[in-house]
């Protein structure tokens, strides 16, 4: 085989696959960041760095999920309804009563069992009158009881190192009694734009000149991700200003992200400084939109560079550089949630790459939900990443997509907004 030859291989390098790429990211990288103790009203989104484990059972006692009366079934007739008096009362809040002999006690909702009881009839299926309530035959031994430990058993790890913290996690960890977990750092990520026709916004813009839009889509995307990022600019298209500035950021963050600059112009600098400075691991994929995409390490802080096209860029930070920036901060769960679902359209695509269109969910008269795609597809196209509510992801073998088949859908929800 001849170098710079078929399309399945770059100068030298092999166009990788996608697979082996998230592979390799999956598995060859690791957490970088430290732990810390934080209050639990700043860990949202935070990574856990140890398990939660459960110090005492949830609930921590037997009690009523309902306002009745708490009653032994034992005092119970089997066939018939059966009149108690009434002796007693179980509030929430309060240590246990003892429930007398023969007896039944008013209890509230959350109220700890009575000792003696095991049964709670509702209040709305007792009938109570001048000190008695009658209850129907045919209750459950502990019925409408929460028991104690149902939810949660002592020495249970509720919640696994690696996991980011939703609001329902920090509800369980409150549960728990925990005031402070234990989280991984931030992550801190420098990110670059490349290229010499890129503008700030708010600048003139000359003639050839472009808006700088993918800084901020990158850095919105990775603040999502909880990370501390640091605004690095535009690189001009000169070599030795992109080692400089590259080597600088090496120095103190976790993670170089940047975009443009790694395809194979003459213009494209960015490629050659991580060689010279580092270490590339790959930088062509078998992917569309996409292609070049670089991923390596310059000395502590791993470096990955996008592609310059808007789309391009956005597509390759959700599949690629979203879990490698996940990884890096500890957590285990990297992947996006794909979905099957219904293909509104039909597509002919090449095989042996990995590709990615840009699609809405709609709903059919009869209800039915289905994809649409997104009709123009080029990679400078933002628009279509506006309208869509997600991408449609298609595996190297698949060549044809007809109305109807199921096709995986990654939406953004979870991963942008
Ligand atoms: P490159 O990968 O540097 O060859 O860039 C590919 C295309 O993406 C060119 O048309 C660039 O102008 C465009 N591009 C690169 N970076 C950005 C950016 N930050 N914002 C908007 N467009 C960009
Ligand atoms: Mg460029």
């Amino acid at each position: 085989m001849t170098r710079q030859t078929a399309d399945c291989f770059a100068v030298g390098d092999r166009l990788l696959g996608a697979a082996e790429a998230l592979e390799l990211i999956a598995e060859r990288v690791v957490a970088v960041t430290e732990a810390e103790s934080v209050p639990l009203g700043q860990a949202l989104g935070r990574v856990l760095a140890a398990d939660l484990i459960a110090g005492f059972d949830v609930p921590p006692h037997d009690n009523a999920a309902v306002d009745g009366f708490a009653l032994r079934l034992s005092d119970l007739a089997a066939d018939r309804p059966t009149r108690l008096p009434v002796a007693g009362r179980a509030a929430a809040g309060r240590p246990p009563v003892e429930l007398a002999p023969g007896s039944a006690t008013r209890i509230f909702t959350g109220a700890v069992l009575p000792v003696g009881a095991d049964a709670i009839v509702m209040q709305e299926h007792a009938r109570e009158a001048d000190g008695w309530v009658e209850v129907p035959q045919g209750l459950e031994p502990f019925a409408n009881c929460r028991r104690a430990g149902e939810d949660v058993r002592q020495g249970e790890a509720v919640l696994r190192r690696g996991h980011r913290l939703r609001p329902q996690d920090l509800g369980l960890a409150a549960e728990l009694g925990r005031a402070r977990l234990q989280v991984h750092r931030p992550l801190r990520v420098a990110v670059f734009s490349s290229g010499d026709e890129l503008r700030q916004p708010g600048e003139a813009l000359a003639p050839g000149a472009v808006y700088d839009a993918n800084r901020f889509l990158l850095i919105a995307l990775l603040e999502e991700l909880g990370a501390q990022v640091s605004d690095r600019g535009i690189l001009a298209d000169r070599a030795e200003p992109v080692r400089q500035a590259l080597a600088e950021a090496a120095r103190d963050q976790h993670l170089i992200l940047t975009s443009g600059g790694v395809s194979m112009g003459e213009e494209d600098h960015l490629r050659a400084a991580v060689e010279a400075l580092g270490r590339l691991h790959f930088w062509r994929l078998a992917i569309k939109p996409g292609r070049p995409l670089a991923v390596g390490q310059l000395g502590g802080a791993a470096f990955c560079g996008l592609p310059g096209n808007p789309v391009a860029a956005m597509v390759c930070f959700l599949r690629f550089a979203r879990p490698l920036a996940l990884r890096l901060a500890g957590a285990s769960a990297i992947e996006p949630h794909a979905y099957p679902l219904p293909a509104g359209f039909a597509f002919r695509k090449r095989a042996g790459r990995r590709e990615w269109l840009r699609a809405r969910i709609v709903r059919g008269q009869d209800g039915a939900v289905s994809l649409e795609r997104f009709a123009r597809e080029g990679s400078g196209i933002l628009t279509s990443l506006v309208a869509a509510d997600g991408l449609v992801e298609l595996p190297e073998d698949l060549t044809d997509v007809r109305p109807g088949d199921l096709v995986a859908f990654l939406p953004f929800y979870g991963m942008c907004g």
